[in-house]
């Protein structure tokens, strides 16, 4: 052995933060105020929560779900689980109930920590959990403000919290590759796919999103994780903020654009991370109420998930002076995979609209990550044009799924096979086509539906854009685009203004055959355009 080989874990992200930023701040925004402690706080109450869980016969290895918001019950639960050797499970909360059950009783999960907003989902849940002995309501209220409730048996988290010493035995030979957290995919069709997270993961993961040139994390950031903490750990915000030491700010029970911008203003936020669909509420917000919110503090705007559109990056710079930093990622790369910066001699010599082609791009590799693009004849030129498929390594990307037949589809040789469809130039910057299964077949032809979705987003009056594929009797497929409208602009605007606008960008038979106004596009639980419910309701569209 020619070096140490000490392992890579979450306590030591936790003590770290102890020894190092005992005074820095985490607030948390729950249903009655704003509560506020520091590192120290949730030092001690973490190896509380360890405690209590230890009481309720929680043992190594052990999973335990969470239902819950970003607060900062949720964040101790995040250290809590890990540092005794327990396994956080993230559920999502917005998922249909069966799909609760299914990942629940799949990941066997043992205890239920939940928020007490989600009271009636854990109620109609519960006669179809097979696995949890116990439940643990996430508020500081008690049994007597539930009386009617049938959930047995039922904890309070404050309660237990307070009647328990913190935890003197945690376990000191916790080894790096041992499982300390757990997220399912929100799966478009079929049931959910597991993915275990570990110790090593989480850290260097953690690491990597420290970089000057990926997210560039720092103790001098205040960062607000508006991206769920059960959508992929919050992007690893909340192990990699307290690695670092920076303040958080945890935007609680439904968040709402504007409760975003008063928290920005108020706790000086220069880091902020979600889906574009929420970018696009901000925007819209900041534009109607123009210099009512104080977004000075601001030094980015991390957009991941789906596709950050060019004309929502170029209206923050030009009319709000906001950089939309782009990542990208899956709840497989845990996600961390691709972050856009811009290379200094790009900076130097392109002109605003090409910078911003850049920005609109997912970017490059993250160091410690391998990259390979296929297609049919093998990997592809890097020309920006070739496309093929993005397969990834590395210490953060998952071998497996969690006891799922998939496994093998997905992880071929040692390579994730990420179903994006993607093109890299001689920069090496890559951009996301499209997913594989979004992607319009129109005469043998491939369209993307990102590239139209982009120009549509660019028009003045359009707030939202989706475009999919649709059957059609001549061409396999055609593109239909959906749209919707800015309040103001409502009736305002006809189908052909729409195409005539986008139609010098491209090739005349990509251009959408027909536009569709709604009200609002449909979203996945995550906030991602949900475009299965579209393709579904709209199959016959030019079958009529
Ligand atoms: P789900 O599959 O439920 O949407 P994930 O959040 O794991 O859950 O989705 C990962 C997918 O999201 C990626 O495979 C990719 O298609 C898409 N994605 C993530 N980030 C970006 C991005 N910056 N640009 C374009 N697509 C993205």
């Amino acid at each position: 052995m020619h070096m140490m080989d000490t392992p890579l874990t979450i306590a030591q992200i936790l003590r770290r933060a102890r020894d190092f930023f005992p005074k820095n701040e985490i607030v948390s925004r729950l249903q009655d105020g704003i509560f506020r402690y520091t590192y120290n706080d949730l030092y001690d109450r973490v190896l509380r929560l360890s405690g209590v869980m230890a009481d309720l016969g929680v043992e190594r290895g052990d999973k335990i779900a969470t239902l819950a918001w970003n607060d900062h019950r949720h964040l101790e639960a995040y250290f809590a689980m890990p540092v005794m050797g327990a396994v956080i499970h993230t559920v999502n909360i917005r998922l249909a109930p069966e799909q609760i059950v299914y990942i629940l009783n799949h990941a066997e999960d043992k205890v239920l920590l939940f928020d007490e907003t989600l009271l009636p989902l854990v109620e109609g849940i519960r006669p179809y959990l097979q696995t949890v002995k116990a439940f643990v309501m996430m508020t500081g209220k008690n049994a007597g403000d539930f009386s009617a409730t049938s959930i047995q048996p039922l904890y309070f988290y404050e309660e237990l919290l307070a009647k328990r010493a913190p935890h003197d035995s945690l376990p000191n030979d916790i080894h790096e590759n041992d499982p300390c957290g757990m997220c399912y995919t929100s799966a478009t069709t079929g049931n959910p796919k597991g993915v275990v997270y570990t110790h090593r993961a989480m850290f260097l993961h953690s690491l990597a999103s420290g970089l000057a040139d990926t997210l560039a994390l720092s103790e001098t950031d205040v960062i607000l994780p508006f991206v769920p903490m059960f959508h992929v750990n919050a992007w690893g915000l909340p192990f990699s903020a307290t690695m670092f030491g920076s303040k958080q700010v945890l935007p609680g029970p439904m968040p709402t654009p504007q409760v975003l911008l008063e928290l920005y203003e108020q706790e000086k936020v220069t880091l902020s991370a979600g889906v574009p669909t929420v970018w696009l509420g901000i925007l819209q917000l900041l534009d109607q109420h123009p210099g009512k919110y104080d977004t000075s503090s601001i030094r980015g705007l991390v957009s991941g998930g789906a596709p950050a559109p060019k004309g929502m990056i170029k209206a923050f710079k030009e009319r709000h002076h906001i950089d939309i930093f782009q990542a990208y990622g899956m709840t497989e790369t845990a996600p961390l995979a691709l972050a856009s910066r811009l290379k200094p001699r790009l900076a130097e010599t392109l002109d605003n609209e090409q910078k911003l082609d850049y920005a609109a791009m997912q970017g490059l590799l993250v160091p410690g990550l391998e990259m390979q693009i296929v297609n049919e004849q093998g990997e592809v030129p890097w020309d920006g044009e070739t496309i093929g498929e993005l397969l990834l390594r590395g210490p953060w990307i998952a071998g497996e799924y969690y006891r799922d037949s998939r496994t093998e589809s997905t992880f071929v040789d040692g390579w994730l096979h990420t179903g994006d469809m993607v093109t890299v130039n001689e920069e090496g910057y890559i951009r996301i086509v499209d997913r594989a299964k979004d992607l319009v077949k129109s005469g043998g032809e491939w369209i993307s539906s990102v590239d139209i979705e982009n120009a549509l987003m660019a028009h003045p009056a359009v707030l939202e854009a989706a475009v999919i594929g649709v059957a059609h009797p001549k061409w396999q497929e055609r593109p239909l685009a959906f749209v919707v409208l800015k309040e103001s602009e409502k009736g305002k605007v006809s189908k052909q203004n729409i195409i005539d606008f986008i139609t010098p960008q491209f090739a005349k038979w990509w251009l959408p055959d027909d536009v569709v106004f709604l009200d609002a596009i449909p979203k996945t639980s995550v906030g991602k355009f949900l475009k299965r419910s579209l393709r579904e309701d709209f199959a016959k569209h030019y079958q009529d």
